[in-house]
């Protein structure tokens, strides 16, 4: 937490995302990609389904990606209104260890491209159609996510950022910039970065596609994004500055890890604002996080008839080491 910033905002909390099959979900985020497993919850709104959280070793925000994971869920389509692309960050000289696990592993993927001049990405899809990329650089401060069977040198550090495709980007461009302290970064053709906290883990691009067909929430698609606040005074003026441009945002929810107000930007993406404590340590020991399901106090004592509605996730010999 940085006392001295006068930030309200700080960058992405998290990102959070539809899936299908739960099991697949968690076999593609921790085995494939090698993020850690650090939270197994429930949708606070719809206990019946999971919540599944995946991070960095701690969970540090710029890093958490998490997912309700509806069996049978309809596709949702990527399109103007939405979050279509989630980045990771990975280092420059990784391009050919992830051409070649993403072969081994048969997942598609398309050739390394570069945008911004020498910012080189490659873009894919989990099992679901959610859009992901890999971002080459060597901007990145954050260590490598430990834990899974890739090297170091290769390893994700976190996201990279989130790509918002809209009809027009001045709307959400000026929310962003006039009340929740992002800077305009860099702007190339039909995308506009912005982040507020220039570095890997906080940049959000807005597109501005050659199509203008909506994007329609299902699975493979992100429900929200969430911006990282220190702590409940900086929410409280964020919800402020939110109000104050025209914008509806909820009351203050407890999410257990943290705590959050929700709101849709103009340009119809829904923007959350989470603060960075307590954390995922608040429930099990960091050096367990992701191991038993967690339920809010106030399920605690439904826990046996929701146990029951979720599928089967512990295996054990994949579990974090
Ligand atoms: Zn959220």
């Amino acid at each position: 937490m940085d006392k001295m910033s006068t930030k309200n905002i700080t960058g992405i909390h998290h990102i959070t995302a539809l899936a299908g099959n739960a099991l697949k979900n968690l076999e593609f985020y921790r085995d494939i990609l090698g993020l850690r497993f650090i939270k197994k919850t429930v949708n606070f709104d719809d206990p019946g389904v999971y919540h599944l959280y995946f991070g960095d070793y701690e969970g540090n925000p710029g890093s958490i990606l998490t997912f309700f994971p509806y069996e049978g869920i309809r596709r949702g389509r990527h399109g103007v209104g939405l979050v279509n692309t989630t980045s990771f960050s990975v280092p420059a000289e990784s391009i050919a260890y992830w051409e070649n696990r993403f072969e081994k592993y048969s997942i598609p993927f398309k050739n390394v491209q570069e945008r911004f001049g020498s910012e080189a990405f490659m873009y894919f899809e989990d099992t679901d159609g959610l859009g992901l990329e890999l971002v080459f650089n060597n901007l990145d401060k954050r260590g490598p996510i430990p834990g899974g069977d890739i090297p170091g040198e290769y390893a994700i550090r976190g996201f990279f950022g989130a790509e918002i495709w809209a009809a027009g980007s001045e709307r959400t461009a000026a929310l962003l910039t006039d009340k929740m302290d992002h800077e305009l970064i860099k702007e190339s053709g039909s995308r506009v970065r912005f982040a507020a906290k220039n570095e890997p883990g906080h940049f959000i691009d807005i597109l501005v596609p050659s199509s203008s067909t909506r994007g329609l929430n299902g699975g493979g698609t992100v429900h929200h994004v969430a911006f990282a606040t220190p702590d409940k005074e900086t929410q409280l003026k964020a919800w402020h500055a939110v109000k104050r441009h025209g914008l509806d945002p909820t009351p203050f929810i407890d999410r257990q890890y943290f705590r959050s107000i929700y709101f849709r930007e103009p340009g119809g993406v829904l923007f959350e604002v989470a603060t960075n404590g307590p954390g995922f340590a608040i429930d099990e020991p960091l050096e367990a996080l992701g191991t038993e399901l967690k339920l809010p106090p106030r399920y605690e004592n439904r826990r046996e008839s929701i146990e029951t509605q979720l599928q089967p996730l512990n295996d054990p010999s994949k579990s974090f080491k």
